[in-house]
């Protein structure tokens, strides 16, 4: 079956302070086994136990600093596996009409949202008002409306609003946008990002308007819009696209299957590129500047990414993508450590910015200013 899961393994081909938290910290630990490790633990629950919410629990195994601890689901069967297979407590486990009830367990510091696009607005917003930090997947909601409303209720409520960029904490990635910083390529001129695979199953959430928000852009071309950002270290000041549709039945109306759409950064850069439902294995990054370049392929899959630069092969090593990204987020959550990358809620409303602007500029075509 073509899904989103089978093309990203297919092209991998692999607030709280110190003291408060050493106790539980301490008592995590112990519950992970392993004894080197004395600092404090992000203990965790995941709501949505589908594809994603999966592979975010397996990584988790191997993580230090963070643990899986609860869950929330809507289908009881699922409880009873997860429960057994990551040894998680009864007391832990609410599904979709009383996870608010969260509030009142000391055992959980943060609540993954790992369900479809258009649920995680409310979802998020529910987590933060029961007092728990959230980490978001991408898209963090459907437009930017939903995103600003989302980062104004965790800020009402004193939590912190992360988003699943786990590409922030890749090492290849990391280490081009070191060289650019340090001036390898010169004056960044150009970026071509190219995002998309072949959608199998046409009853799937993510084909379903209400449930996605949209098509390609936003499960995977997004992808490509986050990536000229990091890449060429700018915000864009422009936007145009262009759509098309080669299966009306498929992609219905607010489904958007191929778009190409091209970005202006204030530095004078471009940025070329598509987002699709329709090709294979569309996964590659390029970066042109004056005095050098750099290409991954594949460039955001789970792994191992790979690529090379004007300086040389790539060759930073592999390891799995979300467990480098709780690892990281639980210092980010519990020690105030900063991203390479930012992966707040301000990050991901800006991506959100840019794809408003691209589904305004394919109905109005011309360039539609942006003020990120
Ligand atoms: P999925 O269909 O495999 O899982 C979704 C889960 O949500 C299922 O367990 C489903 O039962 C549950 N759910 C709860 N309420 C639902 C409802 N009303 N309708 C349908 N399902 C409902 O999807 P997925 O691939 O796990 O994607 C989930 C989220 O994770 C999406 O936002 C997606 O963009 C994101 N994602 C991110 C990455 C990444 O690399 N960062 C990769 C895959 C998916």
């Amino acid at each position: 079956m073509n899904s989103r899961r089978d093309f990203l393994q297919r092209v991998a081909a692999p607030l709280i302070a110190w003291p408060f938290l050493t106790g539980r910290a301490q008592a995590a630990e112990r519950a992970s086994g392993d004894v080197s490790y004395e600092g404090p633990v992000l203990r965790v629950a995941i709501m949505g136990l589908g594809g994603y919410g999966t592979m975010v629990a397996e990584a988790m195994k191997d993580c230090r600093k963070a643990k899986l601890v609860g869950l929330i689901s809507g289908t009881p069967s699922k409880i009873t596996d997860w429960r057994a297979r990551y040894h998680i407590d009864a007391k832990n486990c609410y599904n979709y009409e009383n996870f608010d009830q969260i509030r009142h367990n000391p055992d959980i510091d943060a609540v993954y949202v790992i369900t479809p696009n258009a649920l995680h607005h409310d979802e998020v917003i529910r987590v933060a008002r029961a007092g728990k930090h959230v980490i978001c997947e991408k898209p963090m909601a459907l437009n930017a409306r939903e995103g600003q409303e989302m980062i104004d209720a965790c800020r009402q409520a004193g939590v912190k609003l992360l988003v699943g960029y786990r590409m922030h904490f890749e090492p290849k990635t990391l280490e081009i946008i070191r060289q650019r910083k340090a001036g390898a390529f010169g004056k960044v001129l150009f970026f071509q990002g190219l995002s998309g695979f072949r959608i199998g199953d046409p009853n799937q959430w993510r084909l379903n308007p209400a449930l996605a928000g949209g098509g390609a852009m936003m499960d995977i071309g997004i992808y490509s819009i986050n990536a000229s950002r990091y890449m060429i270290g700018e915000d864009p000041i422009w936007v145009t696209a262009q759509e098309t549709k080669t299966d009306p039945v498929k992609f219905r109306e607010g489904v958007d299957e191929t778009i190409q759409f091209q970005l202006g950064f204030p530095g004078g850069a471009v940025a070329s590129c598509l987002s699709t439902y329709s090709m294979n294995d569309m996964d590659k990054i390029f970066l042109e500047g004056e005095k050098g370049f750099a290409e991954l392929h594949p460039a955001t899959a789970y792994g191992p990414i790979m690529g090379r630069t004007s300086l040389g092969e790539l060759t930073q090593p592999h390891r799995t993508h979300q467990t480098v990204q709780m690892e990281e987020m639980a210092a980010i959550l519990l020690e105030g450590k900063k991203a390479p990358v930012p992966v707040d809620g301000e990050e991901a409303l800006k991506d959100l910015k840019i794809i408003d602007a691209i589904y305004a500029a394919v109905k109005a075509p011309g360039k539609i200013a942006l003020s990120l």
